[in-house]
């Protein structure tokens, strides 16, 4: 049983109460590795090697910056093959997606923020009468938190790391217990770029412990948490009176908007993934699919076809295109959303059970990518966030009509529009709910953009200047001449 530690000030160690928790590989459903749940003694002390790192690293120049992060995406780079792997058994996401998209990214992560320290500046505002000049500082914050979710493990983590250590802050980070293999080897790869001792800190544990600790301890300036809006809503209620910074990106519930005059292949073929990648566990997939009712008969036959043709089956095998659900509590999450459907009264097209595969992986946590349709937008299967292999169709005649059935829902993250009308697709761009909008495409990404989501998805954004401007606080300062 591989045992993960906690990094504190370059050094690897369990939780000083010994206590360590499972991690359970979901291809198979048996407990793999263990995790420190570690507890307020531990956060202290990587709190304190923040802390008594800070002064100089805030102090390296941005190209010092820029060239360490660089060298971490370098190693990432090259044990590509290994991280993937690792990502695979913890998360259950096939292989070939880890090596080509979750690891990829993560070195991409830090790529990405090196640069933008190099290019990141103030503002300065002059005045004539009285003659003064004004120039606002842009200054690290001090020991800020990262905390992120087991969905895309080290693409999302890497994904607050790099801007808050490229912004000159010191990181305590604690990425989700249920998949923390591939923030262990991070850690050990931090220290192997030449990351100073207490600049990165990486402990694991539950939310209810350490995650609880860091929301409510008096030296963490700021938190960047991605997960549940459950979860959002709890950190947000005890670090909003403690004044600490906040980012917080959360649930979903996207619609994919698909009118009569699209480019149907290319639709098709992106609904799958939009539907489906990842087993459904990504913030952004479509899980609300909405058909102009012209089109919908057809797609619904193709889409059931193509459905089924998707190959479930262990994650590291070449074939598999669907690994499994990411933990047993997860898998019974998934399911109890098919009894709710089928109470609602919809009708399962194609899926809706939970696939057992030969052994050695029949206690594995595989469920069927299912297709339902028959169903109100406004039913709880239609409203609550399922994270599975599991989405919606319906039809709809109107414009306003589907603007209203996308606008319904607590959630505001992104939506998909798959239309050629230029004019409407910019109208229903202006009009829907979410912070992110792809018109005929999915999970199109652009590391400059602002990422992130409105209403219960979110508050405030990630991506580009917005993440090296929420690592940092302004100072004015203003000279009279
Ligand atoms: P989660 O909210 O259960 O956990 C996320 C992280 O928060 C984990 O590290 C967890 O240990 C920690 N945590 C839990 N309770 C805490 C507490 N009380 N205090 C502090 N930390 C606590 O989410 P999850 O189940 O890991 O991930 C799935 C969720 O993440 C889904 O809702 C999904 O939509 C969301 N997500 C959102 C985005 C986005 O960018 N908006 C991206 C990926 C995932």
């Amino acid at each position: 049983m591989q045992k993960i530690l906690n990094q504190i000030n370059n050094e690897f160690q369990p939780s000083s109460t010994g206590k360590y928790l499972p991690v359970y590989d979901p291809s198979r459903g048996i407990p793999y590795a263990e995790v420190p749940d570690s507890s307020e003694d531990d956060l202290n002390a990587a709190v304190a090697a923040a802390r008594a790192a800070f002064p100089s690293w805030s102090a390296t120049t941005p190209k010092q910056r820029h060239d360490l992060l660089m060298k971490l995406a370098d190693l990432i780079d090259r044990d590509l093959e290994a991280l993937a792997k690792m990502e695979s058994i913890d998360n259950g996401k096939p292989l070939s997606l880890a090596k080509s998209v979750d690891i990829p990214r993560a070195a991409s992560n830090f790529r990405f923020f090196a640069s933008a320290i190099t290019q990141f500046s103030g503002a300065a505002h002059s005045m004539n009468q009285p003659d003064a000049i004004n120039y606002t500082l842009r200054q690290p914050l001090g020991v800020v938190a990262c905390i992120s979710p087991w969905n895309l493990p080290l693409y999302l983590f890497t994904w607050k790391i790099a801007p808050a250590l490229a912004a000159g802050n010191t990181v305590v980070a604690k990425p989700s217990e249920v998949t923390p293999m591939t923030a262990f080897r991070l850690a050990q790869l931090s220290v192997e770029a030449g990351f100073p001792p207490g600049v990165l800190n990486i402990l694991h544990g539950t939310g209810t412990g350490i995650g609880n600790a860091i929301s409510t301890h008096p030296q963490i300036k700021a938190i960047s948490f991605t997960g549940s809006t459950t979860v959002g809503g709890k950190i947000a209620s005890l670090a909003a009176p403690r004044f600490k910074k906040l980012s917080l990106e959360m649930g979903g519930k996207n619609p994919n908007i698909i009118f009569a005059d699209c480019d149907y292949e290319k639709m098709l073929e992106t609904t799958l993934r939009s539907s489906f990648a990842n087993q459904g566990q990504i913030c952004l997939c479509g899980s609300r699919i909405m058909i102009e009712r012209p089109l919908y008969e057809k797609f619904k036959k193709d889409f059931i076809k193509k459905t089924k043709q998707l190959q479930v089956g262990p994650p590291l095998e070449k074939e598999t295109t669907t690994g499994a659900v990411v933990s047993a509590p997860h898998l019974e999450k998934i399911l109890s959303y098919f009894s709710i459907a089928a109470s609602e009264g919809g009708i399962f097209l194609c899926g809706g059970q939970r696939k057992i595969l030969d052994a050695p992986f029949d206690q594995g946590y595989y469920v069927e990518p299912t297709i339902i349709e028959g169903l109100s937008a406004n039913c709880r299967t239609n409203q609550e966030e399922i994270f599975g292999p599991v989405v919606t169709i319906m039809p709809f005649d109107r414009e306003d009509e589907v603007l209203g059935y996308a606008n319904d829902i607590p959630y505001g993250l992104s939506a998909s529009i798959w239309t050629q009308d230029l004019s409407r697709a910019h109208r229903m761009a202006r009009n829907i709910e979410a912070g992110i909008i792809w018109i005929n495409t999915w999970m199109l990404r652009d590391l400059r953009t602002p990422f992130g989501g409105v209403k219960s998805s979110g508050v405030g954004r990630e991506g580009g200047w917005e993440a090296l401007r929420f690592f940092t606080e302004m100072k004015n300062v203003c000279v009279k001449l």
